[in-house]
Order: C-alpha cells, then sequence, then structure tokens
C-alpha cells in the first residue's frame, strides 16, 4: 500500500525555493508522486487503506548525504573507538554504530573517504543486504597513498610510490569491492611529517590513477591540500578535489590560480568541501591570500571555491568527520549556513542533489522526484525559514521505510 505525507514546507533538494503544502506519495520503496493537494486528488481519487504520516508542523527533506566522512577512523576524544590497531572485528562493530548514529541524524548515505582494511565493505553490504538497518554507504576503503604518506597507517596493504604501484593499488581495491577511489594527491594536516604544503604525486602520477580508475568505472576523489596538488589533480581530470584549500609550498600563504580553477570548471570537477574547516576565516586559518582577482576580499575559503563555481565546478558540502562524530554534521551544516551567510536551502541542496550528483547517484538519491528512492527526513519546524531545524529530526526513512521515529529506533 502506498504511503502519504503532506507536509508544511517541502525541500525537495534541487535547489528550488520550499513549497508549502505539498504532497509526497511513496510506494514500494520509491518516490510515486510529488504534487499539490489538487494534483494528488485528481491523480489519486482513492486512497483507501493508505497509510499518512502527519507531516503538521514539519518539513520534508531528501535524506542528507555525507560525501566525505571517515567510519572506521578514530574520533579524538571517543573513548568507545577500540583503536586503530584493535582487532578488525572490534572496529567493524564501532563502525556499524557510527553509521547508526549518522543515520539516526538524517544521514542517509554515506561516502566514506579512506577507511581500514576492508572492515566497512563488510559492514556496507550487511546493510546492503538487510541483515542490519543502516545508512546506504560508499567506500573508498582504504586511500591510496604513498610510503610515510599521509593516511598510510591505515591498514593499507599496498602503499603506491610510483605510476606502476598506483595501478597495482588501484586494481587490486577494485576487485576487492570498493565503489569509489581516493588519492592522497598531497600530504595532510592530520600526520604533519607528510607535509600538506607540497604535492605526494605528480600529474603524471595522477594521470595514471585517474585513467586506470575510469577504465574500471570508479570515481576518483583527490586529498588536496597544497595548490601544486590541485594543479596536477585538475591536469589529470581528477572526479572531485576533497578540500581544495589551495594551499601554497610554505606555511601561512593561500596560492589560488584562476586559470587552473578555469580548467577545473570545464572539465566539471566537483569540489568535495568539508564545511567545518571552512568556517574560520582563511587569514587565521591558512595565511596570506595570493592570485586573488576578485570580486571583493576572500574572507572564507567558500569564497574560492564560488569562484570556482562560476567557473563551471560544482560543490557540495561535506563533513569530513571520524565515527561517532559523523552525526553531528548538521549541526556544521546549520554553523555553516550561518557563518557562510547562505539560504537554508542552499545549505540543503548541497548535501543532497548536488551531493547525490557529486557520487554518481544523481538517479537514485538525493531529491525528492518520481522515481527517486524515498530516502527523506522529516524535520520538526519549518527548515527554509530557520535552518536549525536540521538539527530537530522527527523521522528518517530509508526506501520507504521508517526508521527512526522521535529519536528512537522503529526498525532495527
Ligand atoms: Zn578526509
Amino acid at each position: 500500500m502506498p504511503t502519504l505525507i503532506c507536509p508544511d514546507v517541502l525541500v525537495d533538494g534541487t535547489g528550488a525555493a520550499a513549497r508549502r503544502h505539498g504532497c509526497v506519495v511513496i510506494d514500494d520503496g520509491r518516490i510515486a508522486f510529488v504534487g499539490t493537494r489538487q494534483e494528488l486528488d485528481a491523480v489519486f481519487p482513492k486512497r483507501h487503506g493508505w497509510e499518512e504520516i502527519d507531516g503538521t508542523g514539519a518539513s520534508l527533506i531528501p535524506g542528507l548525504i555525507d560525501g566525505h566522512a571517515h567510519l572506521t577512523i578514530e574520533n579524538k576524544d571517543d573513548e568507545s573507538y577500540p583503536g586503530t590497531d584493535a582487532p578488525r572485528e572490534a572496529i567493524a562493530l564501532y563502525t556499524l554504530q557510527a553509521a547508526r548514529e549518522a543515520m539516526a541524524a538524517g544521514l542517509t548515505t554515506l561516502a566514506d573517504c579512506g577507511s581500514i582494511g576492508d572492515v566497512l565493505l563488510y559492514v556496507r553490504d550487511a546493510i546492503d543486504q538487510g541483515a542490519v538497518v543502516g545508512p546506504r554507504i560508499l567506500a573508498a576503503g582504504p586511500s591510496v597513498t604513498t610510503t610515510a604518506g599521509h593516511g598510510h597507517y591505515l591498514g593499507i596493504e599496498e602503499l603506491a610510490d610510483n605510476a606502476d604501484q598506483i595501478k597495482i593499488a588501484i586494481r587490486k581495491l577494485v576487485f576487492r569491492g570498493v565503489d569509489f577511489i581516493k588519492i592522497m594527491a598531497t600530504g595532510g594536516a592530520s600526520d604533519p611529517p607528510t607535509n600538506r604544503y607540497r604535492e605526494q604525486y605528480s600529474e603524471e602520477e595522477m594521470r595514471v590513477a585517474v585513467e586506470d580508475a575510469h577504465r574500471l568505472r570508479k570515481r576518483v576523489v583527490a586529498h588536496v591540500n597544497a595548490t601544486q596538488g590541485i594543479v596536477n589533480s585538475v591536469r589529470a581530470g581528477v572526479d572531485a578535489l576533497a578540500h581544495c584549500n589551495w594551499l601554497g609550498p610554505e606555511e601561512g600563504s593561500v596560492v589560488y590560480i584562476p586559470e587552473v580553477a578555469q580548467e577545473a570548471g570545464e572539465k566539471g570537477i566537483f569540489v568535495d568541501l568539508n564545511v567545518f574547516a571552512t568556517l574560520p576565516r582563511i587569514a587565521d586559518r591558512d595565511g596570506e591570500v595570493f592570485g586573488w582577482e576578485g570580486p571583493g576580499q576572500v574572507e572564507h575559503r567558500f569564497d574560492l571555491i564560488r569562484d570556482m563555481e562560476r567557473r563551471g565546478c560544482k560543490s557540495y558540502f561535506s563533513s569530513d568527520h571520524m565515527g561517532r562524530n559523523i552525526a553531528t554534521f548538521p549541526k556544521a551544516l546549520v554553523a555553516a549556513c550561518h557563518t557562510l551567510k547562505l539560504d537554508p536551502v542552499e545549505v540543503i541542496f548541497r548535501v543532497t542533489g548536488r551531493a547525490a550528483e557529486g557520487i554518481w547517484l544523481q538517479d537514485e538519491i538525493g531529491t525528492i522526484e518520481a522515481g527517486k528512492a524515498a530516502d527523506l527526513v522529516l524535520l520538526n519546524g519549518d527548515v527554509a525559514e530557520s535552518i536549525e531545524a536540521l538539527c530537530d529530526v522527527r523521522a528518517v526513512m530509508r526506501g520507504g521505510r521508517t526508521v527512526v521515529q522521535d529519536g528512537k529506533w522503529v526498525r532495527l
């Protein structure tokens, strides 16, 4: 039997303005209809036996997508984390709990950008096979990185120091069942000796990675802090630039190159913007900005990303949070909405429709449109007026079934 929801506010995830008093019909796990009350009555005059979910005082949005999370990795200050060296079984249990807590917070899809061993692949499969209720997971598995490179300690069997080793690593990862490839094109902040101000791979090495991953139909996300890593990744044609800090070769400088942003735009490259890290002012966090041609001054990294978007790039917001902390992503989105002075509908778009496109799932999820999977979140209040509603979840639906209601699991 179909299910009907008529929320006071409908934000459909396409970026379109909120609709008042729309109606959504769910049938067999998918969205069967979206329209007004009158259209509903015209299309479905008889609704005998239908289930109806009360949408009074609520906003309906697509299930949120976190396009960059790390489920298996330690969240600092989290005493429940068993440790990266713990038996994989212990990490798997923690990972499952982290995934479920994220879903209860409204995150129905998580793209994990680097995890320990094959742990996450088993968690993903257990959810997909119906053994346990959880979010949709896309897993990169262990990242591709160099000896002693960024994240090298995360259970990576095949470290890759040159083009041939990159190919071997990617081929083995794909064979093991990863959904996409994460490659560390520069060093990273969490392990300072790797030097986040410099590239880890040359343009040619990045090109080999992209060609081989694309041959195997896998998306490539490049971790890029340093400008040189952005240059190499853009020239090589990666699918998404994660972080995209544009850091100069020495600490304290930001080096933006409009021509490279232009090339990224022409290639349709996405920016995976870890929103929490972009909230401090760029001058305080990253340093003095060079290469900016305007308009205005660069206040936040988001201003650089906006310029990239004017040149054709698209960006989605992600958390880059770890473990059980991923569930706090909606709070970070609320903070971003205020700090970056964005419309709540735009914030939602960047973690639903836009994010779905960024992770190559736009045909399946991300918007409330007929034919899409019914991954939906019902929020108390008017989220288009007040973004705070994002943290006040009334119900979470996955594949048309309510899994969490008023903070309690109704399907285990
Ligand atoms: Zn990350």
